[in-house]
C-alpha cells in the first residue's frame, strides 16, 4: 500500500484553517484522501509522501503541454523580470488578442478575463445587451462555471448534489445552497443532442431568447460528440431567430485543435469562451467572437472589469502556449490524437479481458471512461446510467497503482505523455481492474 500519511496530516491541518481543506469543491471528492502535490514535471506528478504518478488529471485540463513545460515557464520567468501586473496596458495583451483572432475562426475581437466562469458571465451579458432579450437556453449535463445565473444541472459525481437534475416537471434547481433561485429564472434547460427539442423551443420562445450556450462536445458529462448536423442546426436556427450562439470552449479550446472545436467542426458561433489550456496552468480566459458583439465592450455599452485581467504573467503563458501548439503546422494535434487513441484502445482491450462492461467516449486528447451496461452513451440520460460509485473506487485503485485520474471518469492527455507512460498506465490499469470488486 502506498503511504499517504503526509497528505492525510496536511489535509487534517488544512481543514482547521482552509474551509473544507481544499480550494475548489470538486477536490474534496478524491479518495482515499485529497492528495497534496509536491511537484509536477511533464506527464508526472509527485505527492508530499514521495509517491509518483502518471497524471491524467492535469490540473482539471489546463496542462495540455504537461507540467512545467519549459517554453511556458521560461516565458513566465522572462515576464516576471518586468513585474506582475500594472493596471496599465502592455503589448502582450494585444499580441495575445491578435494570436487568438488568427487561431480561432469565429474571433474578430477578443476580451481577456481570469477564469472560465467569468468568460461565460461576460458572454451571456454581451448576448443580452446585443439583442435586448433575456432568456438563455442551456443543456442538461453541461457545465459553464459556478456563477449564480448559470450553475444548474451539473451532475458531477465528484460533488455534492442539490436537487434532481432530471426532474420530470423540468424545474430548475440551483447548483448549490446559497444560490439565488431567481438568478436562474431566465434559464431554459433542454436535453442536448435533441434536434426536435431545440427547434421546438427556439421557434416557440425565440422572441425571448438572448442566447443558446453549449459545450461543443459534452465533455463534462460523458465526452459525448454532437450528433451529425446538431450544432449546424443550432447555428442555422440561432441565425434565423436573432439568438446569439455561444460555444463554451473552456475545455475544448486549444485542446481539440488550434481553432478549438468550432474550428475542427467548421462552425462559426457568434461567441466562444476559452480558458483552461489557453494559460497552460496560469489563470486566464477569453471571450472571442463577432465584432458586432465584441464592440459592445469596446464602446462601453457592456462593462467588463477585473483587476488582474490581461496581466503580463497570464498573457506570457498564453502566448507561449499558442506558439508551442502552432509549431510544425499544428502537428502536435496528430500526436495528441495518436496518444489518446492508443490509450483508449488499450483500456477497451483491458475491459474486455476482465469482463467489465464499460464505455469510453473520446474527443481528441480528452475522454470519459464509464462503467455501464449501456451499449452507447450518446445523451445525458444514458450517461446517468453509469456506475459512478464503482468508478470512484476504481480511480482510488489506479492511484494505488501510480496513475492519477479524476474520480468522475474524465481523462486528459498531454503532449508530454508518450509510449512509456501509456505502457505503464495500461499495466497499472490491468492490476487495478483485477482488484476491482463486483
Ligand atoms: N465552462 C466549461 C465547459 C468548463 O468545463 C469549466 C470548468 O471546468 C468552466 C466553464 C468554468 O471554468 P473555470 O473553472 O475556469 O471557472
Amino acid at each position: 500500500m502506498k503511504t499517504l500519511d503526509k497528505s492525510r496530516v496536511n489535509y487534517a491541518e488544512s481543514q482547521a484553517f482552509l474551509a473544507g481543506g481544499v480550494s475548489s469543491s470538486l477536490r474534496s471528492a478524491m479518495k482515499p484522501v485529497p492528495l497534496f502535490a509536491a511537484a509536477g514535471s511533464g506527464p508526472r506528478i509527485s505527492d508530499v509522501d514521495g509517491n509518483e504518478y502518471i497524471d491524467y488529471l492535469l490540473g482539471y485540463g489546463p496542462l495540455l503541454l504537461g507540467h512545467s513545460n519549459p517554453a511556458i515557464t521560461d516565458s513566465i520567468h522572462a515576464a516576471l523580470k518586468c513585474g506582475t501586473t500594472f493596471g496599465l496596458q502592455h503589448t502582450g495583451e494585444f499580441e495575445l488578442a491578435r494570436r487568438l483572432t488568427e487561431a480561432l475562426p469565429c474571433a474578430e475581437q477578443v476580451v481577456l478575463s481570469g477564469s472560465g466562469t467569468e468568460a461565460v458571465m461576460l458572454a451571456l451579458r454581451l448576448a443580452r445587451a446585443y439583442n435586448g432579450k433575456r432568456k438563455i437556453v442551456r443543456f442538461h449535463g453541461h457545465y459553464h462555471g459556478w456563477a449564480d445565473s448559470i450553475f444548474t444541472s451539473f451532475p458531477s459525481s465528484d460533488m455534492r448534489q442539490f436537487g434532481s437534475v432530471l426532474d420530470s416537471d423540468n424545474q430548475i434547481f440551483p447548483g448549490t445552497e446559497g444560490q439565488s433561485q431567481q438568478a436562474l429564472e431566465d434559464i431554459l434547460l433542454l436535453p442536448w443532442n435533441d434536434s426536435a427539442a431545440l427547434e421546438e423551443t427556439l421557434r416557440r420562445y425565440g422572441h425571448e431568447i438572448a442566447a443558446v450556450i453549449s459545450e461543443p462536445v459534452m465533455c463534462n458529462s460523458g465526452c459525448i460528440l454532437p450528433k451529425p448536423g446538431y450544432l449546424e442546426l443550432m447555428r442555422k436556427l440561432t441565425e434565423e431567430l436573432d439568438i446569439v450562439m455561444i460555444l463554451d470552449e473552456v475545455i475544448t479550446g486549444f485542446r481539440l485543435s488550434l481553432g478549438g472545436a468550432h474550428g475542427k467542426f467548421g462552425l462559426k458561433p457568434d461567441l466562444v469562451t476559452i480558458g483552461k489550456a489557453l494559460g497552460g496552468g496560469i489563470a486566464i480566459s477569453a471571450v472571442a467572437g463577432r465584432k458586432e458583439l465584441m464592440e459592445l465592450v469596446g464602446n462601453g455599452t457592456v462593462s467588463h472589469l477585473g483587476t488582474l485581467n490581461g496581466n503580463c504573467i497570464a498573457t506570457s503563458a498564453a502566448l507561449a502556449t499558442i506558439s508551442e501548439l502552432s509549431k510544425a503546422g499544428g502537428a502536435v494535434y496528430e500526436q495528441l490524437e495518436q496518444t489518446a487513441v492508443r490509450l483508449v484502445e488499450g483500456i477497451r482491450r483491458l475491459l474486455v479481458k476482465h469482463g467489465i462492461a464499460g464505455i469510453i467516449n473520446q474527443a481528441g486528447p480528452v475522454f470519459h471512461m464509464m462503467f455501464t451496461d449501456e451499449l452507447k452513451v450518446e445523451d445525458f440520460a444514458s450517461f446517468n446510467k453509469r456506475d459512478a460509485a464503482r468508478y470512484t473506487e476504481f480511480a482510488a485503485g489506479l492511484l494505488e497503482e501510480g496513475v492519477l485520474v479524476r474520480s468522475n471518469g474524465l481523462w486528459y492527455v498531454s503532449t508530454a505523455h508518450g509510449d512509456q507512460e501509456i505502457d505503464e498506465t495500461l499495466s497499472a490499469m490491468d492490476r487495478a481492474l483485477n482488484t476491482l470488486r463486483g
